[in-house]
């Protein structure tokens, strides 16, 4: 059996001496006249990569997700229409404002909300659309954006997994009336836990300005006039200096990122019965997670497959389960109402893995994991 010399991780970030340098220099210096320096550079330079006029630093991704909801004026009664497959984190904010997730079927290939679904969970209740770009796939922004600009219907993108990927030569983080990005210590940048939310919209800017700081109007430093109880959602400037290092970076960190999955594919790429993430034409894919999908015939359900990995020394970790079958959504009947028990989804959700994507990544351990995968198959055919 091929087991890993040293434990290969699922995740985790690169980190060189310049985040290093930042960071302590922002210790240092990040005071007084200077506090939000480090804020205002990162901010500037990830509204200038996704090509938005705007950009706000927030805690956390689930942060800015809240914040655009409440922004858009989205509450009690409204509906907003999610991808059943996904991070929680997409989705939990629709309910902090009060308002109901409506869980709809993905598509087989890029795994992103499916655009019929969508269609089909329009109603007089439906207030958005939040398309998420899983693992680094891009959703079909155009035929959201047709369907939203149909019915009327605010767009909201969820690009937390996909910094760097693009669709039709747009940026993630650009589609919608605002998109959310995180930076927890997985993701493609990452600052230890801190988020983006990005928008090419003033008004909305200037709402989720207020909206994050109290109630204060953006640019009241002085007066401390509340205007009305909201958040309070700002991003520590130690962890934006981490973010300029990493934005310096991010050219080289896509790369790798696309480099790992070539590697991946070079030794899996023919392999019956598996699937790996797809990048169909017109898009790019900054593949934040590898994933490899088995064909439901190999009889292998994730949490074997990992339990098979893990025994070799190999840390993987499983597809986003379908929401629609967590216990969080059990007591939410409305929520769940609109998703296909047999859809093709659910069926890539119990058969689908991540594999070790880390930027501690090599040629060399990539060898290891797709030789494990092999024989993992080998022994079940
Ligand atoms: C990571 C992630 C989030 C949440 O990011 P945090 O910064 O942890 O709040 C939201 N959506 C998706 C799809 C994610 O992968």
């Amino acid at each position: 059996m091929i087991i890993a010399p040293e434990r290969i991780p699922v995740a985790g970030p690169s980190i060189t001496e310049r985040e290093a340098e930042l960071a302590a220099e922002a210790a240092r210096t990040a005071w007084y006249a200077n506090h939000y320096a480090y804020n205002a550079r990162f901010e500037r330079m990830m509204a200038d990569y996704v090509g938005v006029k705007h950009a706000v630093s927030v805690p956390h991704a689930t942060a800015a997700l809240h914040l655009i909801l409440a922004a858009l004026g989205i509450g009690p009664g409204d509906e907003v229409i999610v991808p059943d497959v996904t991070w929680i984190a997409s989705v939990a904010p629709v309910t902090y404002v009060g308002a109901e997730p409506v869980l709809v079927d993905i598509l087989p290939d890029t795994w992103c909300i499916d655009p019929h679904a969508v269609e089909a969970a329009i109603g007089p209740k439906t207030k958005a659309i939040l398309g998420v770009d899983l693992y680094g796939s891009m959703c079909d922004w155009q035929a959201l954006q047709d369907i939203a600009d149909r019915h009327g219907v605010h767009l909201i993108e969820d690009s937390a997994e996909a910094l760097g990927s693009r669709y039709r030569g747009r940026r993630a983080g650009s589609f919608g009336r605002a998109a959310a990005f995180s930076f927890h210590g997985s993701k493609t940048v990452a600052t230890g836990e801190g988020g983006m939310l990005v928008t090419d919209d003033d008004d909305l800017h200037q709402r989720v300005l207020c909206l994050r700081d109290h109630g204060r109007a953006p640019g009241d430093h002085r007066r401390f006039i509340n205007q009305e109880i909201a958040f309070k959602y700002r991003m520590n400037g130690v962890t934006a200096a981490l973010g300029v290092a990493q934005m310096e970076r991010i050219d080289t960190l896509i790369a790798h990122k696309r480099a790992i999955f070539d590697w991946y594919r070079q030794r899996l790429g023919g392999l019956n019965g598996i699937t790996l993430n797809a990048e169909p034409e017109g898009s790019e894919n900054s593949f934040w997670m590898v994933t490899v999908v088995l064909d439901p015939a190999l009889g292998l359900d994730k949490f074997s497959l990992m339990a098979e990995f893990d025994k070799r020394n190999i840390d993987t970790r499983p597809f986003f389960s379908p929401l629609s079958s967590m216990q969080a959504f059990a007591d939410r009947p409305a929520a769940k109402r609109l998703v296909t028990p047999h859809d093709k989804g659910q069926a890539i959700a119990r058969h689908g893995i991540n594999l070790p994507s880390g930027y501690n990544m090599t040629e060399d351990k990539a060898d290891i994991v797709a030789g494990a995968l092999r024989e993992i198959l080998a022994d079940k055919t």
